[in-house]
């Protein structure tokens, strides 16, 4: 499978994610992001490096909106996000996908079902269909009646991004998804990724593996110490 280039950022583009002077601490801790600034075109694709510590999965909590930035703007697909009232924030997820580092599947339910549920919440009916294609698309057609405790960390790391991509998200946010899978797997998932971004969705990776970004072909954006070097979005 050949690898995309990232698009050019042109005046004419929207972006799905922009940051501006955005800061963050914990509580009454120091401040852990400093000064991001940062414009995610819409369709493009990003890794997100740096050394464990660095901020990464901070980051992504203020994209997903699981905490709010203490100081600078955040815009999601065109609006403030970041001061946005508690009640727009479904409206804001029901637009990404988010593939947690811990995956986060809900254990009594099987992988056909822990797919299905983004599209149950939102209303959607005979997603039976959908839901098959997606299994099979990341390999696990044949496991869709077991659970989640009979998966290899490989299968829910895949049933978790099936789950992230079925309700056809704007923008995918996946921290270290190729953490619990080996070199071959981690090429694979990339690939789903990259089909993805090619239908158009804008995905932000966090990923420690400095190697698997920079083979990705997409734009590398690396945090040090809370600091963003080279946002070449
Ligand atoms: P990375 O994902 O790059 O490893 P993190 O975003 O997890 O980095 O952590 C950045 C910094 O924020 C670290 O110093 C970490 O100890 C701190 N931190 C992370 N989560 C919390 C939290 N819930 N409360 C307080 N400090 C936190």
């Amino acid at each position: 499978m050949s690898v995309q280039p990232r698009r050019a950022s042109t005046a004419s583009e929207t972006d799905t994610v922009r940051l501006s002077g955005v800061g963050f601490g914990y509580a009454d801790g120091p401040e852990v992001l400093r000064d991001i600034n940062l414009n995610l075109p819409s369709g493009s694709f990003h890794f997100l490096t740096g050394p464990s510590g660095a901020g990464k999965s901070t980051l992504l909590r203020l994209l997903t909106l699981a905490e709010r930035p203490t100081a600078g703007r955040l815009e999601l697909f065109g609006e403030d996000a970041g001061e946005a009232p508690r009640a727009a924030m479904p409206a804001f997820r029901r637009r990404m996908g988010v593939v947690f580092q811990e995956f986060r599947l809900l254990d009594h339910l099987s992988a056909f079902d822990n797919v299905a549920l983004p599209l149950r919440l939102s209303g959607a009916r005979n997603y039976e269909q959908d839901v098959r294609e997606m299994l099979e698309w990341v390999g696990l057609g044949a496991r869709a009646d077991d659970r989640p405790a009979v998966l290899s960390g490989g299968e829910k790391q895949r049933l978790a991004i099936a789950r992230a991509v079925v309700t056809r998200p704007e923008l995918i946010i996946a921290d270290e998804p190729t953490g619990s899978v080996d070199a071959r797997m981690a090429e694979r998932l990339l690939k789903l990724f990259q089909s993805m971004n090619r239908l158009g969705v804008t995905v932000l990776i966090a990923s420690h593996d400095q190697s698997l970004a920079e083979r990705s072909g997409a734009g590398v954006l690396r945090l040090e110490g809370g600091v963003l070097e080279g946002a070449s979005a």
